[in-house]
């Protein structure tokens, strides 16, 4: 193929008529399931202040040091310094706080579906631009919220029949006062071993040393191995909350694995981290993940809010619905294809297809002046079910022919006879109406067409 001009960049990627069909049915699910539970719909901007990112998810994380993409602009008098969101959270706690959602009755149940932005290096499954959807329940502690919230996502894999393809891996990182006291723990026993680690993990030792638990390092995979754990810091309370947690899990029918290794990579996160992996490849491509974070809010300028969330990476969804066979209804297929030839007939043609698509019939119209076989040969390539054609002759008559293209058999009838047959053929049951009308009632526009 010759060179193209332009292509989507790298790690982007365009979501073809075909990805859609399945991104449609996961965010019908996700919507549904949302209703179900309570959560409300919020859609932060796609960019924030870039410290916001930095200041919640943590500046020295994976997401904030190397993925950010930022954007901005250098005015005469401002400097504009913005950052494409990598993920929710940040943004619904911002807004959380700035809309004064305190106030509402708590907790407060959002969900959100939209695109997210990491600068990661391109490979499968890791896209710069991706979708996730997203759960946060804001304003109370409770482990009985954490297995509701888990609940829901389990739902949702069970609605695209890829439950069976993951599994639910789960810890308890404890109070942030334990997370320091371990972090102290590690600095220490890595401490003098610096030597041991291949350079990218050495600075890690003083900046964020939680990373190294899951360095793909293999050296500093044998230090980890001796080094303390984070469980031997859990304090008590956080141990009764976690077997709380656990137990009514159980309840609700949700199989999951301890993971005593689990701690995500973002730093706001206290208590309950979970991760949905992939059974087959494990912790390489998890499909979704969250945890607690009952500091975060109060670190963004907030009161002392807890909350707990989740967000699933919705291309990976795809993937595993695709790999299970798991098909996505296909809507978009093509009732009725309309030919006509001739200037009247052309006329009568823009009017019929316009009353099929109001009766909730897919129609297309080949209004262009091509030759009835070629409008035929189009119609076949479009896939259409069943195919009305008007020439000269059929005008000048006050007739149409119906043509049905899998059986490849035809028949001429009256004009005013070719709607309602077609609506007989293609189904009522199929047909695709939408009676926004109805909700709208009082606010309606009076006017027609
Ligand atoms: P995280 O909070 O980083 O665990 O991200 C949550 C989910 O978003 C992951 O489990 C993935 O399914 C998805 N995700 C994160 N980063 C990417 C990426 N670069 N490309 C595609 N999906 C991603």
């Amino acid at each position: 193929m010759a060179e193209l001009k332009f292509r989507s960049p790298k790690g982007v990627h365009d979501l073809l008529p075909a990805e859609n069909q399945y991104m449609t049915y996961i965010k019908k699910a996700v919507r549904h399931r949302a209703r179900q539970a309570g959560y409300k719909r919020i859609d932060p901007p796609i960019f924030e202040d870039r410290s916001l990112f930095e200041r919640g998810i943590g500046e020295h994380t994976d997401i904030v040091e190397k993925e950010l993409f930022g954007v901005g602009r250098k005015g005469a008098d401002e400097v504009l310094d913005f950052a494409l969101r990598p993920e929710f959270t940040a943004g619904i706690c911002r807004s959380y706080i700035q809309h004064g959602m305190q106030e509402l009755p708590q907790p407060v149940e959002l969900y959100s579906i939209g695109p997210c932005f990491r600068y990661d290096r391109p490979q499968k499954g890791r896209f710069r631009q991706f979708h996730q959807f997203d759960f946060e329940v804001i304003g109370l502690s409770d482990p009985s919220i954490d297995a509701q919230m888990i609940q829901v996502a389990w739902k949702i894999f069970g609605d695209l029949k890829i439950q069976k393809r993951l599994t639910l891996q789960i810890n308890n990182i404890g109070a942030t006062e334990d997370r320091k006291a371990y972090v102290d723990a590690l600095k220490e026993f890595f401490s003098g071993k610096e030597r041991n680690l291949p350079e990218i993990d050495r600075k890690r030792v003083q900046t964020n040393p939680l990373r190294l638990l899951d360095s793909k390092e293999e050296d500093t995979q044998i230090l980890v191995k001796m080094a303390p754990k984070l469980s031997q810091f859990v304090n008590e309370e956080s141990k009764k909350y976690h077997s709380d947690l656990l137990e009514y899990l159980t309840e609700l029918d949700i199989p999951f694995t301890e993971n005593h290794g689990l701690v995500r990579g973002l730093d706001y996160y206290n208590q309950t981290v979970f991760e949905f992996w992939d059974r087959s490849t494990g912790a390489q491509n998890a499909v979704g993940g969250g945890g607690r974070y009952d500091y975060l809010i109060e670190q963004l300028g907030g009161k002392p809010t807890p909350g707990v969330g989740f967000a699933v990476g919705m291309e990976r969804v795809m993937w595993h619905m695709q790999e299970a066979g798991v098909e996505a209804p296909f809507k978009d297929q093509v009732d009725v294809f309309v030919a006509q030839l001739g200037p009247d007939a052309k006329k009568k043609c823009l009017k019929i297809v316009s009353e099929l698509r109001e009766l909730g019939i897919h129609t297309v119209g080949a209004l262009g002046e091509a030759s009835l076989k070629s409008q035929m040969r189009l119609a076949d390539r479009f896939q259409a079910r069943y195919c009305l054609l008007l020439g000269q002759i059929e005008v000048k008559e006050g007739t149409i022919i119906l043509r049905d293209m899998i059986a490849g058999k035809q028949k001429q009838m009256k004009f005013e006879k070719a709607i309602p047959e077609v609506v007989k053929l293609v189904g009522k049951e199929s047909l695709d109406t939408y009676s926004i009308q109805d909700k709208l009632g009082e606010f309606s526009d009076p006017g027609e067409g």
